[in-house]
C-alpha cells in the first residue's frame, strides 16, 4: 500500500517546500489535533509549537470555535457580501473599530494575509488618486520584511529566498534599513526612513511595517518607541502607514494589537489575519480610517474601491473570527501574560551554545551560532523524535505556541528543545 506521505509527493505540491527534499524530509502525516498536540495515522503525537504557522492560536479541535462554526453552518454557510449584508460581517467590523476606539471604523474582508496587503496597497495608492496625487505611487518597506507571496506583497517583501526569483515581475519598492534589538540601530533606521521620506514623499504613497517583530525575518525584534517614531515621520511628511498585523495581532506580542504598546497615534491601515479565525477558516481584515475611507466617497463608481474576491466576508469565516474575539473579551490577554511568564522562566536555564534570546509575549526565540549547514531542517527532523513539531527559520529557533500553556507544557516545551538541540550540535 502507498503511503500518505508517497501519494502526497506526488498529488500534493507542498508550499514552502524543495519537493525533492520530501525524500528525506517526509511530510508528517497528520490524523487529528487536540488541544497543542498533533496525532500522525500511527498515533505518535507532536507539540505544535508553531501554532500551525502561527494561525492555532487555541491550539486544535478548540469547542468554542468549533460550536460557533456549526451554528453558523446551519444557518447561512455564504451570501455574497455586495448587495447583501449579515451579522456576522457587521458584528465583527463592529468589535474591530471598537478596539482602535473607532479610529480605524472602515473593515474591508480579504481571503488570506497577502490578498490583505495587496488590498491596503491597492486602497493607500487609490485614495491618493482620489485626492488628486495620483504621482504618489511608491511603496516603501523595511529591509527583511515579510508581507506575503502575490506579486504585490512580494515587492514590498525582503526576504531573498522568497523574493529573488520573482524580482524581475516585482514593483520597485524602497527598501530601509530596520530596526534590530540586536544591533541596536532604532535611531539610525528611523534617521535612513527620515531621509527617504524627506526626499521623495511627493512620490511615496505608503509605508508598511510589521509592527515589534519581523517573524519570517527570524523574529527579529524592535521596540514600541521605533513605532512611534515612524508614526511622527509618516505623519511630518504625508504618507500613509500600514502596519501590517498578520502575525504579530491577536494577542500575541501582549497587547491585542501589537500597535497598541506604543504611545503614538493609529497607523492609517492595520490588516490581520493568520490567527483571527484561530486556525480555522481564511480570513483577512484591513482596517482604515475615515480619511482613508471618505477618499472614496463619489457618486462616481470608478473612484470607488471595486476589488472583491468570491468569498468576501464568509459569515463562517467571520463567526469564527467573532469566536476568537470573545476570548480577548473575556480575559485573554490576562491570561496570556502568565502563560509569557512561565515560557520565560521555563527556558532561563537553557543558554549554553543559543545567543540573543528575545520575547515579546508569546513569542521566544534565540540564536544558535554554531548552526552546522541545513540547520533548520536538521532541528526540524531531530525535534520529531522528541514529540515537537517546530520549523527554524535559518540559525533562529523561534517558539510562537498556542496560547495554551501551562508548567507542564512550558517545561515540556524546554526539555524538548534542549534534547533536540544537544542531538543537532552533538
Ligand atoms: C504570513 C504573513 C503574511 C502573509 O499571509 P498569508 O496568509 O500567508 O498570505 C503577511 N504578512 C505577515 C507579517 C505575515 O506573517
Amino acid at each position: 500500500m502507498t503511503s500518505l506521505q508517497d501519494r502526497s509527493r506526488a498529488a500534493v505540491w507542498h508550499p514552502c517546500t524543495q519537493m525533492a527534499r520530501l525524500a528525506d524530509v517526509p511530510p508528517l502525516p497528520i490524523a487529528r489535533g487536540d488541544g497543542p498536540w498533533l496525532f500522525d495515522t500511527d498515533g505518535n503525537r507532536y507539540f505544535d509549537a508553531n501554532s500551525s504557522w502561527w494561525v492555532n492560536l487555541f491550539g486544535h479541535s478548540d469547542r468554542p470555535l468549533h460550536d460557533a462554526i456549526k451554528a453558523q453552518l446551519d444557518t447561512l454557510p455564504h451570501v455574497m457580501l455586495a448587495g447583501c449584508t449579515h451579522e456576522p460581517a457587521v458584528r465583527l467590523a463592529e468589535r474591530l473599530s471598537a478596539r482602535t476606539q473607532g479610529r480605524l471604523g472602515h473593515v474591508f474582508f480579504g481571503s488570506d494575509g497577502a490578498s490583505a496587503v495587496e488590498i491596503a496597497l491597492k486602497q493607500s495608492f487609490h485614495a491618493w488618486k482620489n485626492r488628486g496625487r495620483a504621482d504618489k505611487r511608491e511603496f516603501v518597506c523595511l529591509k527583511n520584511s515579510y508581507h506575503g507571496e502575490t506579486l504585490g506583497a512580494l515587492s514590498v517583501t525582503d526576504v531573498q529566498v522568497f523574493r529573488d526569483a520573482y524580482d524581475p515581475l516585482l514593483m520597485r519598492a524602497h527598501i530601509v534599513a530596520s530596526p534590530d534589538s540586536r544591533l541596536g540601530n532604532e535611531a539610525e533606521a528611523l534617521a535612513a526612513m527620515r531621509t527617504l521620506l524627506a526626499e521623495r514623499h511627493a512620490s511615496i504613497a505608503c509605508v508598511i511595517v510589521e509592527p515589534l517583530v519581523q517573524g519570517a525575518a527570524g523574529m527579529v525584534m524592535h521596540s514600541p518607541g521605533y513605532l512611534k517614531g515612524l508614526r511622527e515621520l509618516t505623519r511630518e511628511f504625508g504618507v500613509h502607514l500600514i502596519a501590517d498585523e498578520i502575525a504579530v495581532g491577536c494577542g500575541r506580542t501582549g497587547s491585542f494589537f501589537a500597535w497598541e504598546q506604543n504611545q503614538a497615534d493609529w497607523p492609517d491601515f492595520l490588516l490581520l489575519s493568520k490567527g483571527i479565525t484561530g486556525g480555522t477558516m481564511a480570513l483577512s481584515l484591513v482596517l482604515t480610517t475615515d480619511e482613508v475611507f471618505s477618499a472614496f466617497w463619489s457618486e462616481d463608481v470608478t473612484r470607488g474601491f471595486l476589488h472583491s474576491h468570491s468569498y468576501t466576508g464568509n459569515p463562517l469565516a467571520c463567526a469564527a473570527a467573532n469566536a476568537v474575539l470573545d476570548r480577548f473579551d473575556a480575559g485573554q490577554l490576562e491570561d496570556n501574560r502568565a502563560q509569557a511568564d512561565r515560557l520565560a522562566r521555563a527556558f532561563t536555564p537553557l543558554t549554553s551554545r543559543t545567543t540573543h534570546w528575545r520575547q515579546r509575549g508569546m513569542i521566544l526565540a534565540f540564536d544558535v551560532p554554531e548552526a552546522p549547514p541545513r540547520f533548520a531542517e536538521r532541528f526540524h527532523l531531530a525535534a520529531r523524535a522528541h514529540e515537537l513539531l517546530i520549523r527554524p527559520i535559518g540559525s533562529t529557533v523561534y517558539l510562537m505556541p498556542p496560547y495554551l500553556i501551562d508548567d507542564a507544557t512550558a517545561a515540556f516545551l524546554a526539555a524538548a528543545v534542549t534534547a533536540t538541540l544537544n542531538d543537532v550540535l552533538a
